[in-house]
């Protein structure tokens, strides 16, 4: 049994994660689906021990300073990606922040295999011509996409995530991997790190945005890069709408500057732009990325993990 202590859930959990919460701390799950407002965010820093925030919990520095000596002291964060709390802020006002790494990265990968496989043969396009009643049957030129296997892979971010794609991609497909991160990285497959992110958008088939979002990331796939790109080449992102600059996307698929885009995320989520919506070469999904029973099971375990550590005064599994 943990030590026992007020603990807020910010969304409903899968039922083995809440029973766990349940039987373990004085926990309240709030019901709505929906991102905290600013004045309940405050008011748990308040009310709380510790809060296990996620995605949309907006828990930056004006919130945190708006409750000086908060009761709360951790925020054990429901995700790997961490960029809608201000880690600095929390620390500055004592509290200290956790996630949930490793638990998401087979899920993540398998979405972006997923995008990159969507986009590339028009997936998300044929579906709709098959819904629609407007197929008129095979034929040797019917809808024409890109060949994946063999391709040249480039992947921004070869982090947990990246990696795991990458394996997928060579082992998978043998593609040719190429990377940017900002130090070398050790391989069980041959890959390349690229001198500068023009020059790996500009040497792909694929481009697949895998860096974690936050001040130092955005809009780091800007006009630039996107012009840089080839034209029968896609970009897919499942890390954070904010790493590319969403209207200069939209400008570069418009113009036909590169052929598709596949998309887990958006710049400003769930809003998706219209102009993105009616593209045929745009595969759009609602950030499916760890989507799964299990998945979403490990990850609340993990973020009760953390919290069971703080209340028992040991050292926190993941600390960020
Ligand atoms: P990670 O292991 O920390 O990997 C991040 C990688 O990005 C590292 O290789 C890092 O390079 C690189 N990087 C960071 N800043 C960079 C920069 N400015 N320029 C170039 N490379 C940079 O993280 P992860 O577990 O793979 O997760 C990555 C992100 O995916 C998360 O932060 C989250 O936002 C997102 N995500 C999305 C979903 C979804 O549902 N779609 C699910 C899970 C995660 P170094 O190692 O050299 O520092």
């Amino acid at each position: 049994m943990a030590a026992r202590g007020k603990v807020l859930i910010t969304r409903p959990m899968t039922a083995a994660v809440e029973t766990r919460a349940r039987a373990d701390f004085d926990v309240e799950i709030r019901a709505s689906t929906a991102p905290m407002g600013r004045a309940e965010m405050i008011a748990s820093l308040a009310d709380y021990d510790v809060v296990l925030p996620t995605l949309g919990d907006a828990y930056g520095a004006e919130i945190l300073a708006a409750m000086p000596a908060p009761r709360c002291r951790l925020l054990a964060n429901f995700g790997v990606g961490f960029n809608h709390i201000d880690v600095a802020a929390a620390r500055a006002a004592g509290i200290a922040v956790t996630n949930t790494p490793g638990a998401v990265t087979d899920a993540t990968a398998d979405i972006a295999l997923t995008l990159m496989l969507m986009s590339a043969r028009r997936a998300g396009e044929g579906e709709r011509l098959v819904r629609s009643g407007q197929w008129r049957g095979w034929h040797p030129t019917q809808m024409l996409g890109l060949h994946l296997s063999g391709k040249r892979l480039g992947v921004l971010g070869l982090g947990r995530i990246g990696d795991a794609i990458a394996r997928r991609a060579h082992f998978g497909f043998g593609m040719e991997i190429s990377y940017l991160a900002r130090s070398d990285k050790a391989t069980g497959y041959p890959a390349r790190r690229a001198e500068s992110l023009l020059a790996l958008a500009a040497a792909v088939d694929m481009l697949v945005v895998a860096v974690p979002g936050g001040a130092e990331t955005r809009h780091l796939v800007d006009a630039k890069v996107l012009a840089a790109m080839q034209p029968h080449a896609h970009l897919v992102n499942i890390a954070r709408g904010e790493v590319v600059e969403e209207a200069a996307l939209i400008a570069a698929l418009e113009a036909r500057q590169i052929a598709g885009a596949g998309l887990d995320v958006y710049e400003f989520e769930p809003e998706v732009p219209e102009a993105l919506r009616r593209m045929d070469c745009v595969t759009l999904l609602p950030h499916l990325g760890t989507a799964t029973e299990e998945v979403r099971s490990l990850m609340g375990h993990m973020a009760l993990d953390n919290i069971a550590a703080h209340l028992a005064g040991a050292a926190l599994p993941n600390p960020v």
